[in-house]
């Protein structure tokens, strides 16, 4: 099985998310890809925050309409902080050595990836991909890391790659532990963040987010002022 995992506060999932994923899924021919609702990490402070329950039922409601797309609970259901790796070495238990992983995620998030907890050790449990963000250039990633920063990451190769390049022998090919790829999918400049804003001052958030996940934020009244979630006490990365 060739699996994607793609990590992330969630909150709210958005277009960019899903395109992303979406891109990937077919690029590199996946069976499926699980979204992985991460608790609380501590350095996200929003007062207009939604708990974890609602983050789930969120990515639930989005993803609803796509078979390959599914959520899991495995970093809300674990007691105590949540880490990546853990997350990662749970599902290499579950999917077996023949199976390959994925770990997806943005050129943003990559760039703090060094200071993750075991983040050599994340490397080499799945073949890590870099996704292009509006704001970032995803051809400077191996450029921007500080010498530092590639040595705790075990000094990994990049290999960057269009989508629209990728085939079925390049992924092979291209399937080693250690090797970093930066793929340049379609890129929508929305976040999370901006949708919270924009949610607050009660503007649209219309195609930015799935149909389901505008009613969804609109019924449970999330990010609306007066409406400070609760949070989890442990926190997470
Ligand atoms: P926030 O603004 O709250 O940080 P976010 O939009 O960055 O939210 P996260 O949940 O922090 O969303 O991101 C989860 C993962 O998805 C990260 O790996 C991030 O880089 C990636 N990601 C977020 N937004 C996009 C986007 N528009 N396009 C591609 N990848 C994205
Ligand atoms: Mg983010």
């Amino acid at each position: 099985m060739h699996i994607g995992v793609m990590g992330g506060t969630f909150d709210p999932i958005h277009l960019g998310h899903l395109r992303a994923a979406e891109e990937i899924y077919w690029a590199f021919e996946l069976d499926k890809i699980i979204f992985v609702p991460a608790a609380r990490p501590p350095h996200k402070e929003d007062e207009f925050e939604a708990s974890a329950q609602h983050r789930y039922e969120m990515v639930s409601l989005a993803t609803v309409y796509t078979p390959y797309f599914s959520v899991s609970p495995i970093e809300l259901s674990r007691p105590g902080r949540s880490y990546s790796v853990e997350t990662l070495r749970e599902f290499r238990k579950l999917y077996g050595d023949e199976s390959t992983i994925y770990f997806i995620m943005g050129v943003d998030a990559f760039l703090d990836i060094a200071a993750w907890k075991e983040a050599r050790e994340l490397l080499s449990l799945a073949q890590v991909i870099v996704t292009a963000r509006p704001g970032w250039r995803l051809d400077e990633v191996e450029r921007s890391m500080t010498p530092e920063q590639r040595h705790l990451l075990g000094d990994p190769r990049f290999k960057y790659m269009r989508v629209s390049e990728i085939t079925r022998e390049s992924v092979t090919a291209h399937r080693e532990p250690g090797l970093v790829l930066s793929v340049e999918v379609v890129s929508l400049d929305i976040s999370s963040s901006e949708i919270r804003q924009l949610v607050k001052e009660g503007r649209s958030i219309r195609y930015l987010v799935t149909d389901t996940v505008a009613a969804y934020i609109s019924k449970n009244r999330l990010y609306q002022p007066g409406q400070k979630a609760h949070r989890p006490t442990e926190a997470s990365t």
